[in-house]
């Protein structure tokens, strides 16, 4: 085992101080790091647990939306009365992934920080410029059934992992990071980044900045929302499409709508283009189809992968034509 150094931070300020250092990590639950440190995959020479800090609420915001402390375990927060009824995707999302056991330990916060599953970042025989900068990326060429086909660039084409993520894009949730330099509030749209020619660099976070909460703003449209996973098994596997969609109708046209994807982009996916083609137009299934096709006619995909253009179309249609049958 590589040595490392522990420190239990008391309080905020001394988890900030502690990871300042290139080479710290912070410590919620656990399920992603310990696993990439026994892998070799993440060498911290400092692990700070923040485990200690007072960040397990959920508490109401003026306005009606949500506080979510980065430390509140992801069960909990899928079993709260207000997210269910209030943004039922976010605990549907929550409930669709990994397992019971894991959802106790992991944290809000760890999952926005998790990485890519991809076999060849675990694998350190293969080229990966996500774990070496530099090194090549052997999925290019390669085993590439659950890569991305969004937002994908010629170093890195590994999909995001998280399914509460593509709920947290959907409904425009707001990061809260705490860093040296004090508070800073970071759109979930700007949080994760595309590869470019730096997939090593995952999110806007600086070095040593802690997330301490996400917002969930109000959004009645989330009332009537889903959140749809397809993937290989029916439990305990990774999407190979989601889709995160609440639907607003009256009057037989489009109020509002929020549509994000999973399993098809290096991060959480917001359908912007199926979005505005949807807005103040009929809530029906041509027009569903239509938006989703034009969302994913960016799409490039390869040989392994082409298959997920046609089931993202699939499943959004799927997804809204239900939303559509209950929306008000
Ligand atoms: Fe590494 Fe990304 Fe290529 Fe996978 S897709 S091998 S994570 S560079």
């Amino acid at each position: 085992m590589r040595p490392f150094a522990y420190v239990k931070a008391a309080d905020v300020d001394e988890a900030v101080r502690a990871a300042t250092g290139p080479g710290a990590k912070f410590l919620g639950g656990g399920t992603n790091l310990v696993d990439l440190m026994r892998e070799g995959i993440e060498r911290p020479d400092t692990v700070v647990d923040v485990t200690g800090l007072p960040f397990d609420t959920v508490e109401e915001l003026p306005g009606g939306g949500l506080r979510i402390g980065a430390l509140v375990r992801n069960s909990a927060l899928a079993a709260d009365a207000r997210v269910r009824t209030r943004y039922p995707m976010v605990s549907q999302a929550l409930l669709s992934g990994a397992s019971a056991q894991l959802r106790n330990m992991a944290t809000v916060g760890g999952n926005l920080l998790q990485r890519t599953r991809c076999p060849y970042f675990y694998d350190h025989a293969s080229a990966c410029n996500k774990r070496e900068p530099g090194a090549g990326c052997d999925a290019l060429g390669g085993f590439n059934r659950s890569t991305a086909i969004l937002g994908v660039s010629e170093h890195c084409i590994a999909a995001h992992p998280s399914d509460l993520c593509v709920a947290l894009a959907a409904l425009d949730a707001i990061v809260e990071v705490r860093g040296q330099d004090g508070t800073r509030r970071v759109p979930m749209a700007d949080f994760h980044r595309l590869p470019g020619d730096t997939p090593d660099v995952e999110t806007a976070l600086a070095p040593g900045e802690l997330v301490t909460a996400v917002e969930l703003p109000p959004a009645p449209a989330a009332a009537n929302s889903r959140y749809r996973k397809v993937r290989d098994r029916a439990s305990y596997a990774f999407a190979l499409v989601s889709v995160a969609a609440a639907l607003e109708v009256r009057d037989g046209a489009i109020t509002d709508v929020r549509l994000a994807l999973g399993g098809v982009a290096p991060k959480p996916w917001r359908a912007t283009e199926a979005e505005r083609l949807l807005l103040g137009g009929p809530a029906d299934e041509g027009a569903f189809r239509r938006a989703a096709e034009a969302e994913l006619a960016s799409a490039t995909t390869r040989e392994g992968n082409a298959f997920k253009a046609r089931l993202a179309v699939a499943t959004i249609t799927a997804t809204l034509r239900e939303l559509g049958g209950t929306a008000r």
